[in-house]
Order: structure tokens, then sequence, then C-alpha cells
């Protein structure tokens, strides 16, 4: 750690202070613009409820310096993202000090030309992201589903040796906020001769956190454990939304295809590694019988200090909720504590093979579920397939997402003696299924 995670530290914007994801000890980084000002899109950091413009801060002050100030002049994060680490820090150290009490960018006709507040602002999906991948790092969640669909042998013999995952769609990751149309896909029912056509009936969330990649790596040179952190630039928030009735149809023999990658959303704001150092903990402690990791996924550094200690909760909004004034409910929190991989080892099996891996690609955990009810990260095992509808407040009832829903996620590291940082929110409303 550093002066930059310094709990002393307090900054000149004043919302920073006592906020509850942006204090000036996080910094996220994001592309934004002012709405409606048709400017280009450009860098700016969180900052309590206001957005500090990289491009406007060097233009004015110099700052930031060198290589990485040239990237934030950059519409995308991926030129900052393939720098690498040191001028990530470098990037961050003087974006802490821009903001700190005393900084000569307090000073008015300098603080009102650099500063965007939150509310004014459009923000954008943060990265060009080539490809997205994702994992199935929950072993909670992969034996509750496993357990609904193999009630005698809910985890596959595989899952404790290999971190399972899929290539997902890079087209449609779209930024909090945008809305999503319910799919349309082939159905069928246990009992149907044939599927049909026809719009999902069980569209559901699946809250995940998802990590953007920083240089990457040459295709055919594996990146080993031990460097694996220096290409995981941060992290966000990802909605894997989810239709079960088209994934239970076409699943086998490939995996999800059309169930999945009609859209997935994703928080604006990337949260860096260093940020997130003081929540750093150990690796998931395997139960007793599990097998090792093989050599290549071990290492004792990702065994001391390779897991995160963060909170990522649900909130679910309805239409009929919203006209009645309800505040969303609260559907589950669970911790990434429980994630049976760890981001550096999904990296680095992702390479394994020689796969190269590009600055902006992002990869996701897979949903994040905890060992209790209340920690299940999606409709399809809080509900068990349906089966225990919830019940919301105002009497309604659901098993999958009807339209006009809001699904909210949010994420926090929150720990005795640190200032608590925040992913800020990932929310989608879901529309109605285009006519046929
Ligand atoms: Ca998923």
């Amino acid at each position: 750690m550093n002066q930059t995670h310094d709990p002393a530290l307090v900054s000149w914007v004043e919302s920073a202070q006592g906020h509850p994801d942006f204090p000036i000890q996080n910094l996220p980084l994001g592309i934004f613009r002012r709405r409606n000002s048709g400017d280009p899109p450009g860098i700016g950091v969180a900052i309590g409820d206001q957005i500090l413009s990289l491009a406007a801060t060097r233009a004015i002050l110099g700052i930031p310096r060198g290589p990485v100030g040239q990237a934030c002049e950059e519409q995308s994060l991926n030129h900052v993202m393939a720098l690498g680490r040191s001028h990530w820090s470098a990037l961050r150290a003087d974006v802490s000090a821009l903001l700190a009490s005393g900084s000569r960018a307090s000073r008015p006709g300098t603080a009102d030309r650099i500063l965007v507040p939150m509310q004014e602002a459009e923000l954008f999906v943060p990265a060009r992201i080539r490809d997205y991948t994702d994992f199935y790092a929950s072993v909670h969640h992969a034996t509750n589903v496993g357990s609904m669909f193999r009630p005698d042998n809910p985890l596959l013999p595989n899952y404790k040796w290999i971190p399972i995952g899929y290539h997902g769609r890079a087209s449609s990751l779209v930024v909090s906020g945008t809305t999503v149309r319910r799919p349309k896909g082939q159905l069928k029912a246990p009992e149907a001769d044939q599927p049909v056509y026809a719009a999902s009936g069980a569209l559901d969330y699946e809250a995940e956190l998802g990590c953007f990649v920083g240089p990457g790596n040459h295709l055919g040179e594996p990146v080993p454990l031990q460097s694996a952190e220096e290409h995981l630039f941060g992290v966000c928030l990802v909605n894997d939304w989810s239709a079960r009735d088209i994934q239970t149809w076409e699943y086998q023999p490939l995996g999800p295809f059309l169930a999945k990658n009609f859209a997935t959303t994703i928080s604006p704001w990337v949260v860096t590694l260093e940020a997130l150092e003081p929540f750093r903990v150990p690796a998931f402690k395997r139960a007793e019988g599990d097998p090792e990791p093989l050599p290549y996924l071990q290492t004792s550094d990702n065994q001391t200090r390779g897991g995160l200690d963060l909170q990522l909760e649900v909130y679910l909004s309805t239409a009929r909720m919203r006209a009645h004034g309800i505040d969303p409910l609260r559907l589950s929190r669970a911790t990434t504590v429980h994630l049976y991989w760890t981001l550096a080892q999904m990296l680095t099996h992702h390479t394994s093979n020689g796969c190269n891996l590009q600055p902006g690609d992002l990869f996701a955990t897979g949903t994040v579920s905890g060992p209790t009810k209340d920690s299940r990260g999606c409709l399809l095992e809080l509900t068990w397939r349906g089966r225990e509808p919830l019940t919301l407040p105002g009497g309604e009832t659901r098993s999958f997402l009807e339209d006009g829903d809001e699904v909210i996620l949010r994420a926090s590291c929150e720990q005795p003696g640190k200032v608590r940082i925040g992913l800020g929110e990932c929310r989608g409303t879901v529309m109605p299924a285009v006519a046929s």
C-alpha cells in the first residue's frame, strides 16, 4: 500500500468525504462526456458526486504526466490499460495529489474547469472490449445450479481442477442504464414434442464481478501465475442477463449461446486493482479432500493474497413498486471471498494454452453466490428454478423477471480502519420482446 491508500487523506472535492463509493482512496476510471454537449468522450475519474476530466487537467495543469498522461487524451481506456502497472500507479499518484486538499487544482477558476457533476454526465462502456469471457468461479453457484439438473451429481468432476468458462459476446456488452430487450428464442417445454420460437418466459440476471485485462500476452505465450496481476487492470460490475428457458434447450453439448449473448450490462467505473489493495485476502480455503490446484495455478502469493473481500448486492425494482414509491428490494448479498478461483488464476488459466489476451478484454467471474440462501446471485437459485417464487413489497411475486423490472447491482469493500470504496451501480430495465 502507499500514500494513495492513506485513510487520513482528504479531498478538496467536498462530496468525496464519506462518499459510499468514490472517496479519494478509490479514484476509479471511466469514459464520460457532458450530456448533450456533443463533445468527444474522454477519460474521467469519479470523485464524490463529481467527475475529474483528465483531458482538462492535462490541458490546464499538465497533469497527468508522461506516457500515461498522453494515453489519458484517448476516448477509451485501452491505451492506459496497455501501458502496465507502473504507469497505472503513476497515474493514480498524480490524480490523488491533484484531488488532495490544498492542491493547486482546487483554486477557483481551475476547479470548475476540470470537474463535471456526475448528474450532468453521460457514461460509456469504458474500453473497446474486443473479447469477453465468462467464468463459473463460485462453487456455491455451480453446486446449486448443478443440483437442480443433476441432483445426485451436482458438481462435475472437472470443477475443482479447472476454472470453467466460455467465450461470451463482446458486441452486446452495454453500459449501466441501457434498457435490455427480452429475447426471443427456441423454447421447449419438457412435455412438448417440439420447440416453439417465442419470447423468453424465464429471464434472469446474474450478479458477477468483471475484470479488465491490461497489457495482455502474445499468442502462444502463457502468462505465469506469478505475473498474472500485472495484467489485471481493474474491476467492474457485470450483469450476465440469462434466458433460462432458451438455455435449457440449447446448452448441450456446447454450452451457452443465444441464452446469454443478447445483452450483458457493465458498470461504467473501473476500480483499479491498486485501489482494491487494502481489501485483498487469502484465496478460497478449499475443503478437506479437495484437490490442490495444479502447479501452474498455484503460488504462495496467490494463496496468501489472491482473493478479494468485496460485497456484491442485487436489488430489484418493479414498475409497480416505482409507481407506488416503494424502494428497490435487496434480493441478495454475497462476497467474492467465496470464489473458488482467484482473478489471477482465471487469467493464467485463460492464457495457459497460449490464447492471447489484449488490452481492454473483459472477463467475468460468473454468478457470485455464497453458501446461504440470501447470498444467491441469480433468480434461478433464489426461486429454485421458479418453484419458490419471491414475494415483493406490495404483494407481487417473481419467479423470473417481468417487463419493466429494473435490476440494480452494487458492490463495495468495507473493513474496520479502512475507508470504504465502492464500484457504483450497474442498472438495467427489462423491455418487452419485439413484436412478432
Ligand atoms: Ca454468467
